[in-house]
């Protein structure tokens, strides 16, 4: 069917939306393709809907590829499961929820692993029915804090998602690798640049776990890239641990006054001018700052963790959050927090501005030896032998060369410090700078998060129940039509490319004649015929120059401009994304563009 102009539900906008801060946000609304029904919540129109089915279609098949069936689950799902499994509560304001008439509980469904697990577990009990993978592309609600640059973070969206069901974890393995091939040919498929970035260190024994980020500057996450390839979030970046220092011959540690020193810029100061060094000054890399942080753990009780790192390094929140787990006896989310000034009122050992590693030599306060009971950690660079001016645990005093190793110890080593621009990539592929992305897709091994909390067991070959290894894996639909979008247009319009465009040529007939627009149909018809997607701009009043501008707003690859070439005997086929532009016969027209098109 030939898209007729005249007759499409379509009206181009001249105006920005209002609000709209992103090209792809401000031309999918004014070329026609979507709608705001509500802050996050949008309409598809006609040609919306096309590219969101190309869209749909290539991840279709590439799931199909990896063996995934399609299922569709309801969006409108009852509170138990996921009461089962705490995400009613852990979800808290970003669930939308509702009752029915008898006043039970619903949710709109945020993601939907409760009910992939429980569906399995209705119809599945051996191993001979693994491995299994599912999927369906269907809406998410989540009633995000700031919904924001149209489909980007909606309220509501559509979402690919996929579960996988395995006997253990080796079969996991397998399960997440497929879907990572798959990912990355979606991706590759439709055009869109992404880096894959590890989520999480796996250091500390976590599950695998990989956001497909696509790189842009209006993405809001960030992450670090070195030029050698390596890419993650920076909750991931492993720092390079230094080789330990031999200390036999370092000299002893010596307490110093160092009155009025509550900050790494005073100490250094004070350093150089009451103790200075005779080969090089003092600088804020030769301290050891030991701050005072509570993690709030699931219980909301307050843990004091005092983490000791360079003192020209920061402390990054977010780094301690992912990596502490380990360190903590209690299992579950934690939150990193300063500590406040009740937290050090409980705990009179620390003197704010002061506080310092348990001294062998001197009171200990903190860590493994002599200690009061503090967790302390340390960052990775922190390694035995290297040597350090630190608190001395008393108001204005600080310690001079005391070595780590030799004059005190830790509880463990701890990602804290803060990733910096010219930081080493970990993998030693060159110096790391932070970029910005959109992400487009997460894989994840569950393991057995969810199967333990829904009991999702089988019978394994031994006639034992085992608990199945899951992973669960996304693709935000609507928000790659947004990245498309954002990623192929200029100051005139959307530049689609051809395996989503919402048609493969775009016909203008450019003029009043009778045998303009018979010459432009018939064209439209022989294409149609041939299989090519044609959109007509038949409409009779309206101007040569609108009509262009609207070709070139709603971006599809090839314009054909029928016109005043006919005289010549030629109409004019160009490209929309390098503009250029060529002469063809008119009888030639149909086996031209159906050949370009195939291409
Ligand atoms: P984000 O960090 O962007 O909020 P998320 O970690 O919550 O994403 P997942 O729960 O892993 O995302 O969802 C899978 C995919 O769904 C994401 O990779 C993303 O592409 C898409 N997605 C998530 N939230 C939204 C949203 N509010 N609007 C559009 N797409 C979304
Ligand atoms: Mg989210």
């Amino acid at each position: 069917m030939v898209l007729r102009l005249s007759s499409l539900f379509l009206r181009t906008l001249r105006q920005d939306p209002h609000a709209a801060e992103v090209a792809s946000h401000k031309l999918l609304v004014r070329a026609g393709y979507i709608r705001r029904a509500a802050p996050g919540i949008y309409s598809w129109l006609p040609l919306g809907l096309r590219v969101l089915a190309k869209v749909e279609a290539v991840i279709r098949e590439e799931m199909a590829a990896i063996g995934s069936q399609e299922v569709h689950f309801p969006a409108l799902l009852p509170r138990e499961p996921y009461e089962t499994t705490n995400r009613w509560t852990e979800y808290g304001d970003n669930i939308f929820t509702l009752q029915d008439r008898r006043g039970s509980d619903y949710l709109l469904a945020p993601t939907h692993e409760e009910m992939f697990t429980l569906l399995v577990k209705d119809l599945y009990n051996s191993y001979k029915d693994l491995p299994l993978s599912l999927f369906q592309i269907q809406t998410k609600y989540r009633d995000e804090a700031r919904p924001r640059a149209g489909l980007i973070r909606g309220r509501e969206f559509i979402m690919k998602d996929s579960y996988s069901f395995d006997i253990d974890d080796d079969g996991l393995d397998v399960s997440y690798e497929a879907h990572r091939r798959a990912y990355v040919r979606i991706f590759e498929r439709l055009g869109l640049e992404v880096v894959a970035v590890s989520a999480t260190s796996g250091a500390m024994g976590g599950s695998r776990s990989e956001e497909f980020l696509h790189p842009t500057p209006i993405g809001e996450d960030t992450y670090v890239r070195s030029p050698g390839g390596y890419a993650a979030n920076v909750e991931a970046v492993t720092t390079i641990i230094p080789d330990e220092i031999d200390f036999s011959n370092a000299t002893e540690a010596r307490v110093e006054h160092t009155p009025d020193t509550p900050t790494i810029d005073t100490l250094v100061a004070t350093a150089n001018t009451k103790f200075p060094r005779e080969d090089e000054d003092w600088t804020a890399a030769d301290t050891l700052k030991n701050v005072v942080l509570a993690a709030v753990l699931p219980s909301g009780e307050r843990q004091i963790v005092v983490v000791g790192l360079p003192g020209d390094r920061d402390v990054d929140l977010k780094r301690i959050e992912a990596n502490i787990g380990p360190h903590l006896q209690t299992g579950g989310e934690v939150i990193m927090e300063t500590a406040n000034d009740a937290d050090i009122a409980r705990n009179p050992q620390l003197v704010k501005g002061y506080v310092g590693p348990g001294l062998s030599t001197g009171s200990p306060v903190l860590g493994t030896e002599g200690s009061t009971g503090l967790l302390y950690l340390v960052d990775p660079r922190v390694v035995s032998g290297t040597t350090w001016i630190t608190g001395a645990n008393t108001s204005g005093m600080h310690v001079f060369g005391l070595v780590a190793g030799r004059d005190f110890s830790w509880d463990g080593t701890i990602e804290a410090a803060e990733v910096c621009a010219g930081d080493e990539a970990p993998d030693g592929s060159g110096k790391l700078e932070s970029a910005r992305g959109i992400e487009l897709g997460h894989i994840f091994q569950l393991g057995r998060k969810f199967s333990d909390a829904l009991d999702l067991k089988v019978l394994d070959k031994n006639g034992k129940l085992v608990v199945v290894t899951m992973g669960s894996y996304g693709v935000g639909v609507t928000r790659a039509v947004a990245a498309l979008a954002e990623a192929n247009h200029d100051e005139k319009g959307l530049t689609w490319p051809r395996q989503v465009a919402p048609a493969d040529v775009h016909i203008v007939a450019a003029g009043k004649d009778a045998e303009v627009f018979e010459t432009a149909g018939r064209i439209s018809e022989e294409l149609d015929a041939a299989g090519i997607e044609v959109m007509y701009d038949d409409r009779q009043k309206v101007s040569p120059g609108v009509k262009f501008g609207d070709a070139e707003l709603i971006g599809i690859p090839t314009l054909v401009v029928v016109g005043r070439g006919l005289a010549d005997g030629v109409v004019e086929v160009k490209d929309r994304v390098t503009g250029e532009a060529n002469k063809v016969p008119v009888g030639e027209a149909v086996a031209h563009l159906t050949e370009l098109v195939r291409g």
